[in-house]
């Protein structure tokens, strides 16, 4: 879930856009894993976990 504004993950997660998908997860293979957030909240484990190619497909979804 982007806008221009953002351009990258951690941009997306830091700006609470993030709805937790699942994407980040299932692009990456699982490298990159959903967890639970003390609010309850499904968000990315590493926001720099990605390649710069997976990033750019995530930032482009
Ligand atoms: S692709 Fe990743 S960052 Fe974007 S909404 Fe889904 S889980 Fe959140």
């Amino acid at each position: 879930m982007t806008s221009d504004a953002e351009s990258s993950i951690a941009e997306i997660v830091a700006n609470d856009l993030c709805v937790g998908c699942g994407l980040c997860e299932a692009l990456t293979g699982g490298r990159v894993k959903m967890v639970m957030t003390p609010a309850g909240s499904l968000r990315p484990s590493a926001t720099d976990g990605f390649t710069r190619r997976e990033e750019a497909r995530l930032v482009a979804a």
